[in-house]
Order: structure tokens, then sequence, then C-alpha cells
């Protein structure tokens, strides 16, 4: 066996990505040297706070927004409950209904059954078999007592790009023919850094991001807070964040995140460009040499010319290509890759443990595909060659299972 096969081949980008360099770096300095706290009133506290400054900037950029239209939170998952719970509290004199989809991540859909339990009324609009809602639906679902409009980005199981902008104009329409607000919350997580994101443009009232999917840190994330929403916080103290998010910043993850999100949409273009040939090359290699195969995702990926995704046209992110291998587990194909040192995952981290996808019910997948699907993702330290030998792997690992059930 060559070095080259002893390499591993990490294909679960969308679980978490490996830190980059730059981001070890920074943190470490934080942690060794400057760890003062970003609070205190010595020369050590302005160089942390200095850090947390400079990264709430490079996020602010990345997004097109205002450095104080961010906060820091603990990750994806904090960020997302505070914009629901947050959202529920602003609008619960005006009234209960939160309009979402059964295809979101279980961060919305956990925060979701609570507050069905508080007593708001929430609306699942139904998906066809790429995860996406109708805009119709969107509209006939949109009443008088709606505070709030709850959609993802990127699904992260199945890479389909929801139609944002027009979710936002949409939203935009209802707020010009009522008195008071309706709220439109993104959870952004598996688009950030993948495709570009104009919160703004997309009348986007709040968007939640994370870290540890762009090489930054686990337990980093942000959430975008438009100016004007008094979104009330979810973590009460000593009222750091403008009393948004109390608690001392975790200065080193906050600098972590920092350094990951810049030049993020600089070189979005670049990144999307190697990404797709990635997925591209995967894809058609999967077609053309395994039997059976059924590919989950939207074949055609996000592109320069999609800026507006076009509606009826689903399209992916091209960090994310699910598949089905008709006849197999997916448990055991992850298992058998593994030997070949090769990393992917059966759907999202946060399902893989539980009960089956909940995203792949919900578009519908029937049950035998849905218990043999595999979720490869992307990075920038992917390249062709390791898909020419997951693609080898995957064939010899497919042909011993449909051996063994006699398929
Ligand atoms: N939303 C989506 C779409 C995700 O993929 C994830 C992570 O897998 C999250 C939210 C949660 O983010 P975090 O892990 O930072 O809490």
């Amino acid at each position: 066996m060559s070095i080259y096969h002893d390499q591993p081949i990490y294909l679960d980008n969308s679980a978490t990505t490996r830190p980059s360099p730059e981001v070890v770096a920074v943190m470490r300095h934080l942690f060794e040297e400057n760890y003062g706290n970003p609070s205190s009133l010595h020369a050590m506290g302005f160089q942390a706070e200095r850090e947390v400054k400079n990264a709430r900037q490079a996020v602010a950029r990345a997004l097109s927004v205002l450095p104080a239209e961010i906060i820091f939170t603990s990750g994806g998952t904090e960020a997302i409950n505070q914009a629901l719970f947050g959202a529920a509290r602003i609008g619960r004199k005006r009234g209960r209904r939160i309009i979402t989809s059964p295809a979101e991540h279980p961060a919305v859909l956990e925060s979701c059954r609570r507050l069905a339990d508080e007593g708001y009324e929430i609306v699942y609009l139904p998906v066809d078999p790429y995860g996406v809602i109708s805009l119709r639906d969107l509209e006939a679902a949109i009443d008088d007592s709606t505070i709030l409009i709850n959609l993802m980005m990127v699904n992260n199981e199945l890479g389909t790009i929801g139609p944002i902008s027009q979710v936002g104009r949409i939203k935009q329409k209802a707020v010009s023919q009522r008195a008071d607000d309706l709220l439109f919350h993104s959870d952004a997580v598996q688009a950030f850094g993948k495709i570009p994101l104009e919160p703004k443009a997309w009348s986007i009232d709040l968007l939640s991001l994370s870290g540890h999917k762009i090489h930054g840190p686990k337990g980093s994330g942000a959430l975008f807070i438009k100016r004007g929403v008094a979104l009330p916080p979810l973590i009460y103290g000593g009222g750091q964040e403008a009393g948004r998010r109390s608690g001392t910043e975790n200065s080193p993850a906050i600098a972590g995140l920092g350094i990951a999100s810049d030049d993020l949409q600089e070189k979005i273009y670049k990144r999307l460009r190697h990404f797709s040939r990635l997925r591209q090359y995967l894809m058609e290699n999967i077609k053309n040499e395994i039997a059976d195969v059924r590919i989950n995702s939207p074949e055609q990926v996000w592109s320069e010319s999609d800026i507006e995704s076009r509606p009826g046209l689903p399209v992916a992110s091209p960090a994310i290509l699910n598949v089905s291998f008709a006849g197999c587990r997916g448990e055991v194909l992850l298992r058998s890759l593994e030997q070949s040192k090769i990393y992917v995952s059966t759907g999202s981290a946060c399902s893989s443990r539980q009960t089956g996808s909940h995203v792949l019910k919900a578009i519908g997948l029937p049950r035998e595909f849905r218990q043999a699907t595999l979720r490869f993702s992307f990075s920038e330290d992917n390249c062709l060659a390791e898909m020419e030998r997951v693609v080898e792997a995957l064939k010899a690992s497919v042909a011993a299972q449909r051996k063994l059930t006699k398929r």
C-alpha cells in the first residue's frame, strides 16, 4: 500500500471542519498570552477587547452588516435558540403563529416543540423531494397572528438551498400590509462561507451561524440581529455583548471565529468552484460506476448566475452531496469506508445517533433508501485525487454488501 493510501480522507465537513492553522495560532495566543478579560479596565483587558472587536468586524464584513448587529454565542444552536425564543417573546402580545418546515435542524425543531408547549402555534409547511417549501404555501400560511418565519438557508443533510430571497420578499409584502412587524430568521450555519449571503437584501432580521463549519473552533457562533430589533437575551448576567448575551466573552473562540470569517466572502467564488469540481466528479463517477444509486441532493449546484436562486429549479450548495445506495445500510458502508480511512456520515451528526433522518422522512424518501444513505461534505482541504480513491472504495464496499444480501 502506498503512503498516499494511508492518508485519511475527511469528507464529513458539514459535521465539523479541521480548525485552520491561523485559527489555532490566534487561539493559542489568546490562551497563553492575551488571556485578559475583555471587560477588565487594564491593558490586558483592552487587548482582549480589541481581539473581540476585530472578530466582530470580520463576521460583520462577511455578512455585509454592521458590527453592532453581531453578537457572539456558544455556537449555532445557542444563536438559533435566542432567535426563536426571543422572537416569540417579542411577538407574544401580537400573535402566536410561527411558520417553519419539518426539514430544519433539531436546534429549530426542538425549540419549536418547546414553544408549542408554551402555547405558540407552529405551522410546518410541507417540503418537496429536495426539502424546499412552496412559496404559495408560505403566502397562504401568513396571517395577522404570524410573528416569525423561520426557514434555513442550506439544508444540512441534502445541501438544498432554500428560496430565501423570495421568502424575504413575501415577508416584506406581508409587513407592508399590516401595522406590526413580522420577523424572519434564517439558520445559515451550512450557508456561511459556502454561498454568498446578503441578509439585508433578503429582508432577514435574524441569522444564525457557527464557527466550526468554516474551519473555526467548536463552541463559537454568532447571531445577526438587524438594527432596531429589540431581541431579548437568552442568558442574563453581567451585560456583555451590549446586554444581549451575558457571560465573560470566550475570547479565544471569538477570535478564532473572526479569523475563520476573515476574507470568507472575498474568496467565496474560488472555494465554490473547487467544491463544485469535487462534487461533480464524485457524483458522476458514483452514477457511472455503481448501479442502483439515488442522488438525493439537487444535482445542479449553485453558481455565480444564481444570486437570486431560480424558483422551481432546486440547486444545492456545492459543499454537500447526499446519495442512497440501494440494498445497502448506510452505517455498514460508513464502517467499511472507515477501514480505508475515508470518513463520511450517514446524515447529519445530530440525527446519526438517533432514530434516523427526519429530513429524509420529511421529503418522503422510502425507508429502504433512507437507511442506505451517505452524506459527503467537502472543504478546501479535499482534492480530486481523493475523490478517485473514494469512488474505488465505495465500489468495493457496495459490491461486498450487496453480495452478502444477494442483491
Ligand atoms: N444548524 C445547522 C443547519 C447545522 O448543520 C448545525 C450543526 O450541525 C447547527 C445548526 C448547530 O450548530 P452548532 O453545532 O454550532 O451548535
